[in-house]
């Protein structure tokens, strides 16, 4: 048995990763176990984008019934597979008791509060780390082909607004303007000019590497299969590659953390929700900054030599099978947008699930009845861009220091 740590942490997602290194930065013994290698899930092949801007919770006025339309669309950019699963009718319970526009306006201010603090420190961690990212605060533009879809982006940019989060109208001329890829015919934009982008496994990686040489522990391959517990705590987390121990057990497994919470009895409502992303070498006519295509609801990324674009939600359970007519709908939507011109065969496919919450909150804190265990999951679209403020919160909450931000939001028993 490895000798005992002040903590331990289950997954070497960005979440893990981040949660990892501040602990260590704190001071802590600190060991990662990982059932893979590390930034093997849906912290390896997303869009990227560092978008405190992208606060909006999935559950929203009018989305279930939207949902329902989409999911008899084969190439819609969101679909529930119809499948008899208790957990996914639970969730979905949370989802519609969620899709309300008081619970939407209150969730907006408290993830927007929560991407700025975490925006402020990725730029204070990749500076001072000199992580290698291709990480740019070039901003992000959203580029509507639709009158309804530039309403709707221009509500949402008043919404962010009242959150602190300023953003800019463009005219169709001024879209082309700041990016001459993006087709003439267009109907506006909006830019927002906080927002950043970075290459996602070369920030997990990187920051991996930094906690290793703080002293951390990262053991790969190593998968948690159950734990040991007395008087309501976690004495020993057992895995792949023997037990570990430690006085705090952080458990950081993306879409898998439900079913590690449920063998100490923690219900935690987190479905997988499935998307894809395409990444190519970048095009001499590559736009130079992320954007948006707003109607399509997917994302192109320059990323240094590379460019990606991603998209689509489906929940479909944890599976990674590809559904082509779902990749080759992000692929046609580049072609609406953009006059660049990309051979999807060209292009290297990939999917992700991300642990998606049911009110768009991540789920971050301690859990009633094992003491000394963190949850840190249920971060949606937006894990990466919330990496470094999780990190730090949980490094907080272990070290029992004051929280960077108010937690309350975050509990995990607001589900009980
Ligand atoms: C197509 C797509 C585009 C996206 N674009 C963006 C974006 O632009 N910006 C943004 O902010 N977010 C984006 N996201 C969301 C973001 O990728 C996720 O929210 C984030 O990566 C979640 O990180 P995580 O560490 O919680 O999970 P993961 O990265 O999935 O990591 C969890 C880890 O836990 C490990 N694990 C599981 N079970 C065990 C076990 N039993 N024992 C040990 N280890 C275990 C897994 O192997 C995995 O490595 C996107 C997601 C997708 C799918």
């Amino acid at each position: 048995m490895a000798q005992r740590q002040d903590a331990l942490v289950v997954g070497g997602g960005v979440i893990g990763v981040c949660a990892a290194y501040y602990m260590a930065k704190a001071g802590m013994s600190v060991t990662l176990v990982e059932r893979g290698e590390l930034c093997g899930g849906s912290s390896y092949g997303n869009a990227g984008w560092v978008v405190p801007t992208h606060s909006f919770p999935l559950a929203a006025p009018g989305v279930v019934m939207q949902a329902l339309r989409w999911t008899l669309r084969p190439d819609s950019p969101f679909y529930v597979k119809p499948r008899f699963d208790l957990d996914l009718f639970r969730w979905l319970r949370w989802f519609s008791a969620a899709s309300n526009s008081r619970s939407f306006h209150r969730a907006v201010p408290i993830i927007a509060e929560l991407g700025k603090s975490s925006l402020a420190l990725y730029d204070e961690l990749i500076a001072a780390e000199s992580i290698e990212c291709q990480y740019q605060r070039r901003g992000l533009l959203a580029v509507f082909r639709t009158r309804e879809g530039r309403e709707k982006g221009e509500g949402e940019a008043r919404l962010l607004g009242e959150s602190g989060l300023p953003a800019r109208t463009l005219t169709p001329d001024e879209v082309v303007e700041m990016e001459p890829v993006v087709r003439p015919g267009n109907f506006g934009g909006v830019y927002f000019e906080q927002d950043a982008n970075l290459k996602p496994d070369e920030l997990v990686l990187g920051l991996a590497s930094r906690f290793e040489r703080m002293g951390g522990a990262v053991h790969t391959h190593a998968g948690v299969e159950g734990f040991h517990a007395r008087d309501g705590a976690v004495t020993s987390v057992q895995t792949t590659k023997g037990a570990f121990q430690a006085d705090r057990v952080v458990l950081a497994a993306g879409s898998w953390t439900p079913r590690l919470a449920k063998r100490l009895g923690i219900y935690l409502p987190v479905q997988a929700a499935k998307g894809y992303s395409v990444t190519f070498d970048r095009p001499a006519d590559s736009p130079t900054r992320p954007v948006m295509m707003a109607e399509a609801r997917c994302g192109l990324t320059p990323m240094g030599p590379h460019m990606r674009i991603a998209g689509t939600l489906e929940l479909s359970g944890i599976n990674d099978r590809i559904r082509q007519r779902r990749v080759d709908a992000i692929a046609r939507a580049v072609g609406e947008y953009f006059t660049t011109r990309l051979d999807p065969a060209k292009g290297v496919v990939w999917s992700g699930l991300r642990p998606l919450s049911p009110d768009g909150l991540p789920i971050i804190g301690p859990v009633a009845g094992v003491s000394n265990v963190v949850i840190a999951t249920g971060h949606s679209m937006t894990g990466m861009t919330l990496g470094p403020v999780t990190g730090k919160l949980v490094a907080q909450m272990v070290a029992g220091h004051e929280p960077i931000v108010d937690p309350a939001p975050f509990s995990p028993s607001r589900f009980e």
